[in-house]
């Protein structure tokens, strides 16, 4: 199993094509820094080498009962590798596909061996003269596999370096959230070498010159590891107080909004370091560690069960909370009884939508509009 707190790193990695392609100078700016890690990042590299350990077919390496081992990690976990499984089965109808996990690979072979990668999974089917470049992601936030350069640098190194002649390559992000894990986007040997020539080698250009310029922005801020730490980034958001020292104008909030995530952001990645730099032990004046207040949880349910009944008068009703199922598991639980539409429309009766907090967004969000002129939204508007 490969350990990822131990994978070699490269400033221009693939990973991180996303921060230094939009702000160059970020690459030689982060070389030595240690990225912290936060504890929803350690769950998701908990589930990606346990997806890893399983694929390989060698023994789980840590100690089951951890904070991570539960039920709906496993399910996550489950459904990756059971579309992985499928996906190579449906690549080996002639011949069985070649499958590659935690691949290195890097541009060594047209005198770039300082850019370099780690590809989660890289499957290619002979047959059909193409290659499918994977990246399991945990997080919350949707990414997706369209002008994904991160995936885009890995498929372009995998040509270069493994016995593979693709002309379709299929990115692919696995991310067993939401209605769409499986996302899947193909593009042409052709249309990968364009993007290579016009983009990918003149951000490295970039980044790789003395001085390159530091860009900031949400985005590329975002996961930074210097983040909180940047002379330019903390500058743009004193500049923004500068700029509006005074009561807004309506047509200024287009300009600002956007200015106020990476605001946020700053603020947020003060706080991180504080904290972290107070966890190991430095002494911010003012200020102490606290722990936050938990509520007592049985450490084994049905012993803790078996215990009460064996030693109190406490019956099954009174030990025991039982409630209806929420709307969404009923209708699922219904789906078994094939109700007839009059019955669904008596079911319907009892059922309601409450109405959603209103939330400003960038046009571009899928949500949809709200009519203001409407006065059942709810009791903000009206
Ligand atoms: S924090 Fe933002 S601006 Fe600063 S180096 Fe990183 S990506 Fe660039």
């Amino acid at each position: 199993m490969v350990d990822h707190s131990l994978r070699e790193h490269s400033i221009y990695g693939f990973s991180g094509w996303h921060r230094w392609s939009n702000c160059p100078g970020s690459a030689q700016r982060c070389e030595g820094v240690e990225q912290t890690s936060s504890d929803a990042a350690a769950e998701g590299t908990w589930k990606h080498e346990r997806v890893d350990e399983i694929l390989r077919d060698v023994p789980r390496s840590d100690e089951p009962g951890g904070p991570y081992d539960t039920e709906d990690n496993w399910d996550q976990v489950n459904k990756v590798v059971e579309y992985v499984r499928d996906l190579v089965a449906s690549c080996s109808i002639f011949t069985p596909a070649d499958v590659w996990h935690e691949q290195r690979l890097s541009f060594d072979g047209v005198g770039s061996p300082e850019v370099f990668g780690t590809a989660d999974l890289t499957i290619y089917d002979e047959d059909e003269k193409h290659l499918y470049m994977g990246d399991y992601k945990f997080g919350q936030v949707l990414v997706s596999p369209q002008g994904n350069g991160q995936l885009m640098m890995a498929a372009s190194a995998a040509i270069l370096e493994l016995p593979i002649h693709p002309k379709l390559i299929t990115l692919m992000i696995l991310q067993p959230i939401g209605n769409n894990p499986f996302k899947l986007h193909t593009i042409t040997k052709e249309e990968l070498d364009a993007w290579e020539a016009e983009e990918m080698w003149p951000a490295l250009q970039a980044a790789q010159q003395d001085g390159a310029p530091i860009v900031p922005g949400t985005e590329q801020c975002k996961y930074c590891p210097v983040k909180g730490n940047c002379p330019e980034q903390r500058q743009k958001n004193i500049d923004v107080f500068e700029d509006h020292q005074r009561v807004l104008k309506d047509d200024e909030y287009t300009d600002l909004l956007p200015q106020l995530d990476e605001m946020e952001q700053f603020i947020k990645a003060v706080r991180e370091q504080a904290l972290d730099f107070a966890k190991k032990g430095g002494n911010i004046k003012g200020y102490k560690l606290v722990q936050s207040v938990t509520h007592r949880k049985w450490l084994d349910e049905s012993k803790a069960e078996s215990w009460i009944a064996r030693n109190t008068s406490l019956k099954v009703s009174d030990r025991r909370v039982t409630k209806l199922l929420s709307v969404p598991q009923m209708v699922k639980a219904l789906k078994t009884e094939a109700l007839d539409k009059k019955k669904w429309t008596a079911f319907d009766k009892y059922v309601f939508q409450p109405p959603g907090q209103i939330k400003l967004v960038p046009e571009s969000d899928s949500g949809r509009p709200v009519d203001i002129s409407n006065p059942i939204l709810d009791g903000e508007l009206i």
